[in-house]
């Protein structure tokens, strides 16, 4: 991967730059939060976020979108409204450029999805490096530091930033820039594996996942499983905020006695008590405890069966916004506690 450096102070002519390439959306501040959206000033950005509320796959897989319409005999018109916007995402984080690696594979797998692929192929990505808090635990999901998934990767050297070229596109942004970049120096190089180790001290949360599938596959009967059952409200919220999280439902809307109508898409949680529910009253997970249960399994078991590693990157937006305190970490470490009483 090509690596080259450029200077802080001149941020703001890279991203002039970039606006050929599209519009610039980034992090802003909205009350004590963060959200990604569209730039109109670049004093707006702010590049020192920790997390933003809701995480890239709005972009991508937007919480409600149209499908197409259709009429009696006509058939259907898909609906492709801003399928072709291009957008830079400027200042994105190294987990939630792995949640989107996750989501492209789960969108572009077995069953592609040419909406969400369309939208995909015109978002260019600029990430950056981050200062983890006390609800960061990427460096346990491996997603602390990316090595695909990104156009340019910005890493902070004080007044530089160490620059990965990641992409065809990548380079051609950097080219774009008519010189603004420069070749590494022996000096970078040190100041990179500094700062780097230094970031890797600041993580104060820990999840161990070595064989994890394994015990969470033994641990299925765990009496865990009820208590955060009687703890989970089942709002959804911790799915909303959840860059892996990609469940939604499809409603038809169509008026009564009418020939047509349309077709949307919704985000959904496996945590809503009406997600399971079939025709004829089945509920194939009535409880919540089943709820929970499956939604940690998903996560840290059956994805790793489909796809090799798990669907959590260690974002931290579950922790921070469960009204109930449910914490991944907590659980993790919950069900690889011995239970000494059934042991004896
Ligand atoms: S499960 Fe929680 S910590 Fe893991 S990726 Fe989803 S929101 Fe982030
Ligand atoms: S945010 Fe917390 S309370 Fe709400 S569904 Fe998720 S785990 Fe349950």
């Amino acid at each position: 991967m090509k690596t080259l450096t450029l200077p802080k102070a001149r941020l703001d002519f890279l991203v002039s730059v970039l606006q050929q390439f599209g519009e610039i959306h980034g992090p802003v501040a909205q009350g004590d939060r963060f959200v990604f959206r569209r730039l109109r000033r670049w004093s707006d950005a702010r590049l020192d976020y920790t997390r933003t509320i809701l995480p890239l796959k709005k972009y991508f897989l937007p919480p409600r979108e149209r499908l197409f319409r259709y009429r009696r005999g006509e058939g259907y018109v898909a609906d492709t409204t801003d399928l072709e916007r291009r957008i830079v995402l400027f200042g994105v984080h190294a987990c939630d450029i792995y949640g989107l690696n996750i989501l492209d594979q789960v969108f572009g797998g077995r069953y592609p999805d040419p909406y969400y692929q369309t939208r995909r192929r015109q978002v260019a990505v600029v990430g950056i490096d981050c200062t983890p808090d006390e609800h960061c635990f990427c460096r346990s999901m491996r997603a602390d530091v990316v090595t695909r998934g990104f156009d340019l990767f910005l890493q902070d050297l004080g007044d530089r930033y160490l620059t990965f070229v990641g992409t065809a596109l990548g380079d051609d942004m950097v080219l774009a820039t008519e010189g603004l970049f420069q070749p590494v120096t022996r000096d970078d190089v040190e100041d990179y594996k500094r700062r780097s180790a230094d970031r890797e001290r600041m993580f104060r949360l820990e999840a161990e996942i070595r064989d994890l599938p394994e015990i969470f596959e033994m641990e299925y009967g765990s009496r865990l499983w009820d208590e955060l059952g009687e703890r989970c409200l089942g709002c959804g919220a911790c799915s909303m905020v959840c860059p892996t999280c990609y469940c939604f439902d499809v409603a038809d809307e169509v008026a009564l006695g009418s020939t047509d109508g349309a077709r949307d898409r919704v985000w959904d949680s496996c945590l809503f008590a009406s997600h399971a529910a079939v025709s004829g009253g089945e509920n194939f997970r009535a409880s919540r405890a089943s709820r929970i249960k499956f939604r940690f399994y998903h996560k840290q078991r059956g994805f790793v069966a489909e796809y090799g590693r798990p669907s959590c990157v260690g974002c931290g937006r579950c922790l921070d916004v469960c009204p109930a305190g449910i914490d991944m970490v907590e659980i993790i470490a919950g069900l690889r506690e011995v239970d000494h009483a059934a042991a004896q």
